[in-house]
């Protein structure tokens, strides 16, 4: 069946079936059972230590879908978005009659209690994220809704319950897997692609397609005590008085 595509310029063009076989061929080794199955065979490597490099291809034939759809795309000239956990309130991760990667179904969070970091993909909500890394007492500074996703809050810098303690979450991602707009998959860390690292902490979505997220994680709980300490108007001009002093902008 032919799909009408919406283009970069403005204008829509027509989408063979037979172009949309090739993609759905392309994309096959990235099925959720491949993927699965690639996860799995990306644990056991961690667990026994086995070589980065190995490590790396598992991962970069898990991006394999996301390549291919960011090479149709770019290929065809069409509009592209690009979603999340879906919570962007201005629907940027829509665009009428466009190409939409989707990496919602992309729910896996695996957390180091011993080097106290955590690996997320781009589909996990803040609650999903907070429950793991809460069954080992630690967090990353997220937001302060639970339904948000993790991907678009950390590109867009993120600020939350403990981020006065901890920073944004921006500040605590380590590395990121990134599928690049001509389709190559890089690392971006301090050590690796330092530029790109540096744009997607807070660069928004602009700089490509992120497949995993690396985070830096602190002990907090699971018991936390929160809350308002509030005083009366009348007492307002002592308090800031004192409150000045405490923050040391003096009297
Ligand atoms: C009710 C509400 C409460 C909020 N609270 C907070 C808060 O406390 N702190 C805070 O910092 N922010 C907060 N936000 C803002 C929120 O962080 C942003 O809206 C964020 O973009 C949501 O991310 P998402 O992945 O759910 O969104 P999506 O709609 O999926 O994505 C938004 C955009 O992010 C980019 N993007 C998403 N995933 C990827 C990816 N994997 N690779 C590349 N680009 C990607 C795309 O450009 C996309 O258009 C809140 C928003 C709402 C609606």
């Amino acid at each position: 069946m032919n799909i009408n595509l919406a283009k970069l310029s403005g204008n829509t063009m027509v989408i063979p079936g037979e172009r949309l076989d090739a993609l759905r061929a392309r994309s096959r080794d990235g099925s959720d059972q491949t993927r699965r199955g690639l996860r799995r065979r990306t644990q056991c490597l961690e667990r026994n230590d086995r070589p980065a490099a190995r490590l790396h291809r598992a991962v970069r034939r898990c991006s394999r879908r996301e390549r291919a759809a960011v090479d149709f795309a770019r290929e065809a000239g069409a509009l592209l978005s690009v979603r999340g956990g879906g919570h962007n309130i201005a629907g940027s991760a829509v665009c009428d009659g466009a190409v939409m990667i989707d990496l919602s179904p992309m729910k896996s969070v695996r957390i180091d209690p011993f080097a106290r970091t955590a690996r997320v993909e781009p589909g996990v909500t803040l609650g999903e994220f907070d429950r793991e890394a809460q069954a080992f007492g630690l967090v990353t500074p997220t937001g302060i809704n639970s339904t948000t996703g993790i991907a678009g809050l950390t590109l867009g810098g993120g600020f939350g319950w403990t981020s006065r303690k901890f920073g944004l979450t921006a500040d605590n991602l380590i590395g990121a897997d990134v599928v690049t707009a001509d389709g190559r998959l890089v690392h971006a860390s301090d050590a690796e692609n330092p530029d790109l690292f540096w744009a997607i902490r807070g660069g928004g979505g602009n700089f490509g397609i992120i497949t995993s997220f690396e985070f830096r994680l602190h002990a907090l709980g699971p018991d936390v005590m929160s809350g308002l300490i509030v005083y009366p108007l009348s007492q307002a001009a002592d308090l800031l008085t004192r409150y000045r002093e405490v923050i040391g902008g003096g009297a």
